[in-house]
């Protein structure tokens, strides 16, 4: 079948034709100044992305490497962090965080809201012996489609007066969601280059705040290849990179940067994609007037810009989700965890899109839920109206 194929799911995203085309360039040497240029000069704009860093570490890895990366180097085994159970990547998250033999404090899980800043301050200001060492939130939870209020949670932290370090997982949130390390004192931001970034998966940065960089020369977990301090070093970009620098993803990601920036930059990526998050609100709300789908986060507010959990009801979401794949090329994400699993589809909004791809998805799955029999109202020109009441000519 012709045409184009709708990467609609929530990582990884579409990958635009310029960027692809940053790594058919040839290999240099990593010692070549014009590439150690381009390294630093994308080193040097990194801090901004995420709204204020003291350091940036680039990493050759999926976003897990990150996180792996930040327990490592700011906490030690036996020591306590704090991670909210809210959905799939918190529940991951933990669950690294004991494989790697640290005590892990949960929250009582919930998969239809964000974690409550309120709660956080409780568990806080009852750790009076202060135990717990990091704070781990999901920024924007890809499972379910919440978004964490960072700055109500920083608010908390600092009410119960509490040291522990404020480490954020923004995979799904980074150029999608407001980032502002600086003013939410934010310690660690664990990002990855597959979902607003636009490109391949491969590339993983931990950003960092000068106390986080302080936490990670006391602490002596045993690390080598993940660790940070080695990739502070000015001197050979080798080492950097802990090994060989991952020499067309930089190009890709230079690229991305520019992409961006002659985009209107970053609050013009977080503004687009509000807009589409609107739209996407607005078809789910058009199909529920005349069925059982439902979005998963109950309060408009507590949506993310990046993603929307459709809830389905009685009905079995796979033949929809597989439909809607193979017949008409649109694909989509998966109910996740067992709360979900077959009863639920996520559409990514998030990455290189447009207006006419965003239909053509939700066109895509209102088709697909028409030649099923699936009992729905208008969804897709609910989004229409959505798109063109907010729409600069
Ligand atoms: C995608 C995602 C991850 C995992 O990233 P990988 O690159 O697959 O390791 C972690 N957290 C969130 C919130 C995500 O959306």
């Amino acid at each position: 079948m012709g045409g184009r194929y709708f990467v609609q799911n929530p990582g990884p995203t579409n990958i635009p034709d310029r960027v692809l085309e940053a790594f058919r360039r040839p290999a240099v040497d990593f010692a070549d100044p014009d590439f150690i240029a381009l390294a630093e000069g994308v080193w040097a704009e990194l801090p901004e992305l995420f709204g204020g860093a003291d350091k940036i570490v680039v990493l050759t890895t999926v976003g897990h490497g990150a996180w792996e990366s930040t327990l490592t180097n700011t906490v030690e085994p036996g020591e306590t962090v704090l991670i909210p159970d809210c959905g799939l990547f918190g529940r991951r998250w933990a669950r690294m965080a004991r494989d790697l033999g640290y005590e892990v404090v949960m929250t009582e899980g919930h998969i239809r809201r964000p974690t409550d800043p309120a709660e956080i301050a409780d568990i806080l200001a009852a750790d009076t012996a202060h135990r717990i060492k990091c704070v781990c939130i999901v920024h924007t939870e890809t499972s379910t489609g919440a978004v964490t209020d960072l700055a109500a949670m920083r608010a908390a932290m600092d009410s119960a007066d509490h040291p522990a370090l404020f480490i954020v997982d923004g995979v799904c949130s980074l150029g999608i969601e407001p980032l502002r390390m600086r003013d939410w004192g934010i310690d660690v931001v664990v990002a990855a280059s597959q979902k607003g970034l636009m490109m391949p998966p491969g590339l993983s940065f931990c950003a960092l705040s000068e106390r986080a960089v302080e936490r990670n020369r006391s602490v002596a977990t045993p690390r080598f290849h993940l660790a940070w301090e080695p990739r502070f070093e000015e001197g050979p970009i080798y080492n950097r990179f802990g090994g060989t620098p991952p020499i067309q993803h930089m190009f890709a990601l230079r690229t991305a940067l520019d992409m961006i920036a002659e985009t209107g930059g970053i609050d013009a990526s977080i503004a687009r994609h509000r807009r589409w998050a609107a739209a996407v609100h607005a078809a789910v709300d058009g199909w529920a007037s005349g069925g059982p789908w439902e979005i998963n986060i109950t309060e408009p507010k507590h949506r993310t810009a990046a993603i929307t959990c459709v809830r389905t009801g009685d009905i079995a979401a796979g033949s929809l989700i597989s439909t809607a794949r193979d017949r008409f090329r649109v694909s989509v994400g998966s109910g996740m965890m067992a709360e979900m699993e077959g009863r639920a589809f996520r559409v990514g909004h998030l990455g290189d899109l447009n207006e006419p791809m965003l239909l053509g998805a939700l066109g895509g799955l209102e088709t697909a839920m028409a030649v099923l029999g699936l009992p729905h109202g208008h969804g897709l020109s609910a989004a229409v109206a959505s798109l063109a009441a907010t729409a600069r000519p």
